[in-house]
């Protein structure tokens, strides 16, 4: 059987629905050899997810998605093979988790502005784990009656630029680069095929990343392949899997071979 490992995915412990052991399950049952969960601006899961990945016998690389800030633009900076223990990377968890906590305030205070009341209580009896977002918003609004779909109430409430957004505040690009690479990691711009087509594009590539997400879900380009190559950066691939909140998107539809895992984790966690 081929070798094949899918280094983006999340799970409950941010706004996935699987655990980390049933997404290990799950991985085992799809045939795949290698996996790193990335959760949004946690490594919660790790404690769970290395133990069974020892039992599975499935390859673990330390993962994690940053949100951050580039000129104004949202972007996720892939975080891999960097140290669980190091400090500074503990403090940037828990700085965004304190960032998430205003901001979904600030959300809800605006969608109560527009005859949409969710209470605290309730985003938090919708939370599965550390990290809690605007999906799960979204998520509690298509259960109000408040819209049919996720997409709708991104689309027409809490996507970026819309009526009910908010930001918060932002962490630097520069300021997470450095973090990761602290604590002996690597950062990589993660989904490049969905950044916003105003990002200055030239001036973010001049950034000391390590490597970036060339093979995402289904919107693989060779212009990110040709930008890797040309800056001799690692190229990552998975699936941004979320389970059944994005039915679209199958766990291991894209990823990387086993030179590409061993290249990118150095320190394998099982
Ligand atoms: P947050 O981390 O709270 O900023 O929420 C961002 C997450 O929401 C992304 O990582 C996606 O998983 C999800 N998301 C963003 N835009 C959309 C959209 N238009 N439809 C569905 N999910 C989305
Ligand atoms: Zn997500
Ligand atoms: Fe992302
Ligand atoms: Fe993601």
């Amino acid at each position: 059987m081929m070798y094949w490992a899918d280094l983006h995915t999340h799970t409950s412990c941010s706004d996935g629905i699987m655990t980390p052991t049933e997404l290990l399950y799950f991985a085992k049952e799809k045939g795949l050899q290698g996996l790193s969960i990335t959760d949004h601006d946690t490594i919660e899961g790790y404690s769970e997810a290395i133990k069974v990945a020892k039992e599975l016998g499935i390859h673990l690389g330390l993962g994690v998605e940053f949100s951050c800030d580039f000129q104004g633009y949202s972007l996720h900076i892939l975080g891999y093979d960097f140290d669980p223990s190091n400090e500074e990377i503990q403090q940037l968890c828990q700085r965004h988790y304190e960032r998430r906590a205003h901001r979904n305030h600030a959300i809800l205070e605006k969608l109560r502005h527009h005859k949409m009341p969710i209470t605290i209580e309730e985003l938090h009896g919708k939370a599965r784990g550390k990290t809690i977002g605007r999906p799960h918003i979204a998520e509690i609004m298509v259960e109000k009656g408040y819209v049919k779909t996720v997409r709708d109430a991104f689309h027409l409430y809490i996507g970026e630029g819309e009526v009910c957004y908010a930001e918060g505040v932002p962490f630097q690009v520069t300021d997470t680069i450095d973090i990761l690479h602290a604590a002996k990691g690597k950062a990589f711009i993660a989904h490049p095929q969905l950044l916003s087509k105003q990002l200055p594009m030239s001036e973010l590539l001049r950034l000391p990343f390590d490597g970036i997400e060339c093979f995402y879900s289904r919107l693989t380009k060779k212009i990110w392949i040709e930008i890797a190559e040309s800056k001799k950066w690692l190229m990552s691939g998975g699936s941004d899997f979320h389970g059944s909140i994005k039915p679209a998107i199958e766990l291991g539809c894209n990823g990387v071979t086993q030179e590409t895992f061993y290249r990118i984790f150095e320190h394998s966690l099982t």
